[in-house]
């Protein structure tokens, strides 16, 4: 409760290597860009970062927030998440519990859930066909309760094979 001031010293530190492995400079531009990832706990696009980002320095391009956003991602802190729109989602990962996404096809809502559960039975389904499982992505897309009020006559009862069209709400809008 009371470390908030130390404020993301281990992901600060995990990135400042990463660069500078990479071959990198710090930049103050890049250590905004981690900041305000790291202070944003939701499922972003790249889009959506730089908005963030454009509110506290109006300097900094999208192309950067962009390659920043990759380099999160290469160290760790980041994971890309896609839900069906087209769109790459970043999330924390550092030190993040592995968990699944629910989308609502309707409003784009994402739900997290972790089901210890569905985690066993996808471990022995790779064992059974000789995989070592490494990582996995569980969505689940549907139409969340507060849509199933609204439109209740819109939606179709039977899924078709087309990829769920899903409208993921923006975090900021531009
Ligand atoms: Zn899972
Ligand atoms: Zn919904
Ligand atoms: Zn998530």
């Amino acid at each position: 409760m009371t470390k908030i001031k130390e404020g993301y010293k281990n992901e600060k530190e995990i990135f400042l290597e990463h660069i500078q492995k990479a071959g990198l400079r710090r930049t103050a531009q890049r250590d905004l860009i981690l900041e305000i990832f790291l202070k944003t706990e939701e499922h972003l696009t790249s889009e959506d970062l730089y908005w963030l980002v454009q509110k506290q320095d109006p300097s900094v391009g999208h192309t950067t927030v962009y390659r920043t956003l990759k380099l999160l991602t290469e160290a760790g802190l980041a994971r890309e998440v896609r839900f069906g729109d087209n769109k790459t989602y970043y999330e924390h990962h550092y030190n993040h519990e592995h968990h699944d996404h629910l989308i609502c096809t309707e409003c784009g809502k994402v739900v997290e859930f972790f089901s210890p559960e569905i985690e066993a039975m996808q471990d022995a389904t790779a064992h059974k066909f000789g995989f070592v499982p490494t990582h996995h992505s569980l969505r689940l897309w549907g139409i969340c309760e507060d849509c199933q009020q609204t439109t209740h006559e819109s939606h179709p009862s039977m899924a078709s094979g087309a990829q769920p069209r899903v409208r993921v709400k923006t975090v900021v809008g531009s």
